[in-house]
């Protein structure tokens, strides 16, 4: 099973420094199958022109596809409507569409909302930003050393002030999955919307938004096998509804004159000014095309088995400490060892082909929370194999026997 897939992604046949690419980097991005290059490819070979806007053949042809893919991407997560998803860069566009469309216009001098300790900088950043000029102030629901959010200090988070919470679906640096359901009735019993982050998501768990009951969830399409630069925001059109624009533009207004304010366009078109990234949006859904045909059995069974082979293997290292290991996560390890510089982990491994990143992972807050500078980390998808995990964990001790 795994060969064919691996079969599917032609960069994997690279080398890297004289061996065969292993590349454990997927939560920065992951690769790309075939299927997503040749739809790209037979975007620009056969179907390029501007959407929405020509009465020609070809644009008509192109707006269809941007449309179907848009579908294809409501589909995949079962969202109930067109209208409430929106196409943006990636998962940092949507929440600063939240922060500058909602929180500028709903959030007030002494309001409160809710982030996890556990957030990326894209659910942290655009809050502060926002709350130094508003004056709403963050409350930060904080983890255990496994890496779990503490349920009851979010519970007692809550105040007649508080606005929203932002919760990341999965770590992208502990892999930690989140109780995002629970999580969402918790807000809702308060009356406050939940935004969550989906980038570390759809690649490893199914999403169905309207069992979730979340009221926006962001997703970036190149962290599950799509292009960079495109992603979909998600929100419930009931607050969809009475949300101002984001960007100000061509293709998100209904009519323009000098001397009066637009009107703006019917959902979703009012949030997307401009020319899409069509390309992006075909690949895009080709990648949830390929997801849903792997099929989310598939994908977690094999990463799961990754996630207790790497535990195993990577635990009998000498000095080896993983951060984050809650009860239900992703395969992903970030770990340090023990004298050792991440960096130079990074280093050493790169020079035998092996792509991991090292650093504090865009969530320094994590790195703050168990007083380190940053970790190694190695995550793992569907491509991989207990093979490259076995390599993974054979130049670690090599590495340990050169540092002692
Ligand atoms: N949130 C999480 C959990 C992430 O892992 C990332 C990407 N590292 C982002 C947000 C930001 O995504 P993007 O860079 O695609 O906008």
């Amino acid at each position: 099973m795994t060969d064919d897939i691996r079969k599917a992604f032609p960069i994997l046949q690279e080398t890297i420094n004289g061996h065969p690419l292993i590349y454990m980097d997927n939560a920065a991005t992951t690769q790309k199958p075939r299927q997503v290059i040749d739809a790209i490819s037979r975007y620009y070979l056969h179907q390029n022109a501007n959407v929405h806007r020509g009465v020609h053949t070809l644009s008509q042809k192109a707006t269809d596809l941007f449309e179907a893919s848009r579908e294809e991407v409501r589909s995949f997560l079962n969202a109930p409507s067109t209208e409430e998803i929106i196409f943006v860069r990636g998962v940092t566009e949507g929440i600063n569409l939240i922060a500058a469309s909602f929180g500028r216009s709903q959030l007030n001098a002494g309001d409160e909302i809710i982030l996890s300790g556990m957030e990326h900088h894209a659910n942290i950043v655009p809050w502060q930003m926002l709350a130094r000029e508003l004056k709403f102030s963050i409350k930060v629901i904080p983890f255990n050393d496994r890496g779990e959010l503490d349920l009851e200090a979010y519970q007692e988070a809550f105040s007649p002030r508080t606005r929203l919470v932002g919760v990341v679906h999965v770590s992208n640096v502990l892999g930690t999955v989140n109780p995002v359901k629970e999580m969402t009735a918790i807000a809702h019993e308060h009356g406050v919307p939940i935004l969550v982050d989906g980038a570390q998501a759809i690649a490893h768990e199914k999403v169905d938004l309207q069992d979730l009951d979340c009221d926006m969830y962001v997703v970036s399409g190149h962290k599950a096998y799509a292009p960079t630069g495109i992603g979909a925001l998600y929100v419930k059109k009931k607050h969809l509804e009475s949300w101002p624009p984001y960007h100000g533009g061509g293709e998100m207004i209904e009519e323009v004159a000098f001397g009066k304010y637009p009107t703006f366009a019917s959902l979703p078109y009012r949030f997307e000014a401009g020319t899409p990234h069509m390309s992006g949006v075909v690949g895009f859904a080709e990648a949830l095309r390929f997801i849903r045909n792997t099929g989310y059995d598939v994908i977690q069974a094999h990463e799961q088995k990754l996630l207790e082979h790497g535990r195993r293997q990577l635990s009998a290292i000498p000095g080896l400490t993983f951060y984050g290991d809650a009860e239900r996560k992703t395969s992903i390890f970030s770990f340090l060892i023990k004298g050792i510089h991440p960096l130079d982990i990074g280093s050493f491994l790169d020079a035998r082909g092996i792509a991991v990143r090292t650093g504090h992972h865009c969530a320094q807050p994590v790195m703050q929370r168990y007083g380190i500078p940053g970790t190694a980390r190695a995550s793992l998808t569907i491509y991989n194999t207990t093979d490259e995990v076995d390599y993974l964990a054979e130049s670690l001790r090599d590495l340990v026997k050169l540092f002692t």
